[in-house]
C-alpha cells in the first residue's frame, strides 16, 4: 500500500483494536507496523491478533511489520477488585506480596527483590509518575506508603523505583517464555523493555537465533549511558520516552531523544520515538497543538517511525489517532524545510560498495526526475542505507525474502514488495519498473533508479546502478544485457 510518507506509523494493539475490522481500519488509516504488548494479554490473544495481521496482509497483498514488544524487568502492580482505585493525598496505601485483588488501601506489587532493595523515605512512581507513593516502612513482604501524589490507580499499572538500584536482568523467566512464543508464530521484531548493557541485547538474540530483529528500548539512565555500545549490538532503537521520562528528569528526554535519533540515523538503524505522542487522544477525536508539535518535531529529527501506544490500544479513538499522525507527517513532509533539514543533516559514510551506489542512486535521483529508487535486497542492508539518505525519492525495496520485506517496513521510507527470485539483471529491471507502476510511483513515460548485486540472491552483493526507462519494451531494447 503506497503512502504519501516516508516517516512510519507504530499502531499499538489492545482491546480497542483485537478484531479484523478495526486493525484493518488501522492499517488502511497508515499504521505500517502492528505492536504487540506482551505486557497485556495471554498467549492466546496474541495469537489471535497475529493471526489477524497475517490475514490484512493477504488480503491488502502487502508487507505488514509486527513487533512483539516484551515486558522486561518493568514492575507492575497486581489487579484491583473494581479496576481501579481513586488514591487520595496524604492517604495511607500499601504495596504487599499477597495476591487478593487491591482496594483503597493496598495492592500486589508482586516483586519479593523490591522490597529486599526498598528502604523508607524511597520514592514509588506509578502509572508513568503520576502517582508518587513515599515509603514509610517496610519489611521483606509489604511497603507502607504515604500518596504524596494522588490519583487513579489501576489493574497493573507500572512502577519505578528511581532511587533504588535493582539487580534485575533484561529478559524474565516470562519474558523467556514470551520471546520463544512469538518467535515460533513469527513476528519481524522483537523490542526488549529495559536494556541496561549490550550483553541484554545479545542474550536476546541469542535465544531469537535471527527468527525476529532485535530493538533494545531506551528507557534506562544506564542505557542511556551506555547507548553506543547497545547500538552496536542492537537491530534498531524505541526511545521510550514514558519510562525514560520517569526515571530520569523529564527535561532531559528531549535532547535524548534527538541525540539518538541522529546516530541511529548515521548508522542505518531504525529508531522510534514512543509514547505519549498523541495522549489526549485516548478520550478526544482532538489531539492538542502541543502534541502536534511534538509528532511534528520527531518527524523533522528524521525519526524512521511514530508510535502510539494506549492511543490505539485502548482508547476510544483509535483510528482518528492514526489519521491525525498520517496527516502531521504527510504535512511536515511537504513542507521543503524538512528536505533541508534531512539534507542538512545528512552524515557521510563511503566506507562501502553499497554505500556508494546508494548515495549515488539518491544524488541521480535528486538531480533528475527519476520517479523511484528500486533497490533489490537480500537482507535488507541496501534498502536500510538507502533510506539513511532520506532522499526525497521514493525508495521501493524489492526482496525475494518474506520476512526482510515485513522487517524494513518499520524503516523510514521503504516501500517493500516481495518479488519472485529474479536470476538476470534485466528481469529484475523489469520487476523494479511494474513494481514502481503498479504502486502508482511511476508511469510508462518515467525513469527509476534500479539497485541490485549481481550474483542475485546473496546478501551483501550490492554492485550495479542502472537508470532505467518503465516501459518493458524500452528496457529490453535499451538494456545491454
Ligand atoms: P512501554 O514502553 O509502553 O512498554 O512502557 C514505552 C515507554 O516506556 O515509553
Ligand atoms: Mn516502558
Amino acid at each position: 500500500m503506497r503512502r504519501l510518507r516516508n516517516v512510519k506509523i507504530v499502531a499499538t494493539l489492545g482491546p480497542s483494536s483485537s478484531d479484523y475490522e478495526m486493525i484493518r481500519k488501522l492499517h488502511e488509516a497508515g499504521a505500517d507496523v502492528f505492536r504487540l504488548n506482551m505486557s497485556h494479554g495471554t498467549h492466546e490473544e496474541i495469537a489471535e491478533k497475529h493471526a489477524i495481521i497475517r490475514k490484512i496482509e493477504k488480503d491488502v497483498g502487502s508487507p505488514i511489520c509486527i513487533l512483539a514488544d516484551l515486558q522486561g524487568p518493568k514492575l507492575r502492580v497486581g489487579a484491583f477488585k473494581k479496576g481501579e482505585e481513586e488514591l487520595e493525598n496524604g492517604a495511607a496505601f500499601r504495596l504487599d506480596l499477597s495476591d487478593k485483588e487491591g482496594d483503597a488501601t493496598r495492592v500486589q506489587l508482586p516483586h519479593p527483590e523490591i522490597f529486599q532493595a526498598l528502604q523508607a523515605g524511597a520514592t514509588l512512581l506509578v502509572n508513568d509518575g503520576k502517582i508518587r507513593l513515599k515509603v514509610d516502612a517496610c519489611g521483606s513482604d509489604f511497603a507502607d506508603c504515604t500518596v504524596v501524589n494522588g490519583g487513579t490507580i489501576s489493574n497493573r499499572k507500572g512502577v519505578n523505583v528511581p532511587d533504588v538500584v535493582l539487580p534485575l536482568r533484561a529478559l524474565s523467566p516470562k519474558d523467556r517464555a514470551d520471546l520463544e512464543f512469538v518467535c515460533e508464530l513469527g513476528v519481524d521484531w522483537l523490542a526488549l523493555s529495559f536494556v541496561q548493557r549490550p550483553e541484554d541485547v545479545y542474550e536476546a538474540k541469542a535465544l531469537a537465533n535471527s527468527r525476529a530483529k532485535v530493538l533494545s528500548k531506551i528507557e534506562k539512565p544506564a542505557a542511556v549511558a551506555a547507548f553506543d555500545e547497545i547500538l552496536k549490538v542492537s537491530d534498531g532503537i524505541m526511545v521510550a520516552r514514558g519510562d525514560l521520562g520517569v526515571e530520569l528528569p523529564v527535561q532531559n528526554v528531549p535532547p535524548i531523544q534527538k541525540r539518538l535519533t541522529r546516530k541511529c540515523r548515521a548508522v542505518a538503524k531504525p529508531v522510534i520515538v514512543a509514547t505519549q505522542m498523541l495522549e489526549s487522544m485516548i478520550e478526544s477525536p482532538m489531539p492538542t497543538r502541543a502534541e502536534v508539535s511534538d509528532v511534528a518535531a520527531a518527524i523533522y529529527e528524521g525519526a524512521d517511525a511514530v508510535m502510539l501506544s494506549a492511543e490505539s490500544a485502548a482508547g476510544d479513538f483509535p483510528v482518528e489517532a492514526v489519521t491525525t499522525m498520517n496527516n502531521v507527517a504527510e504535512e511536515v513532509e511537504a513542507d521543503p524545510t524538512y528536505g533541508e533539514i534531512m539534507a542538512a543533516s545528512r552524515t557521510v559514510t563511503r566506507d562501502s560498495i553499497a554505500d556508494g551506489i546508494t548515495v549515488a542512486a539518491r544524488e541521480i535521483a535528486e538531480a533528475t526526475d527519476i520517479k523511484a529508487i528500486c533497490c533489490f535486497t537480500q537482507s535488507g542492508t541496501t534498502a536500510s542505507l538507502a533510506a539513511r539518505e532520506r532522499p526525497m525519492t521514493p525508495i521501493i525495496a524489492l526482496t525475494s525474502v518474506q520476512e526482510t520485506a515485513r522487517m524494513l517496513t518499520l524503516t523510514w521510507g521503504t516501500t517493500c514488495v516481495l518479488t519472485e527470485e529474479v536470476e538476470r539483471f534485466k528481469m529484475a529491471v523489469v520487476a523494479a519498473a511494474k513494481a514502481a507502476r503498479a504502486g502508482g510511483f511511476a508511469t510508462e513515460a518515467d525513469q527509476i533508479v534500479v539497485t541490485a548485486g549481481v550474483p542475485f540472491n546473496q546478501a551483501g552483493t550490492t554492485n550495479i546502478l542502472r537508470v532505467a526507462p518503465c516501459e518493458e519494451r524500452l528496457i529490453f531494447s535499451s538494456d545491454p544485457e
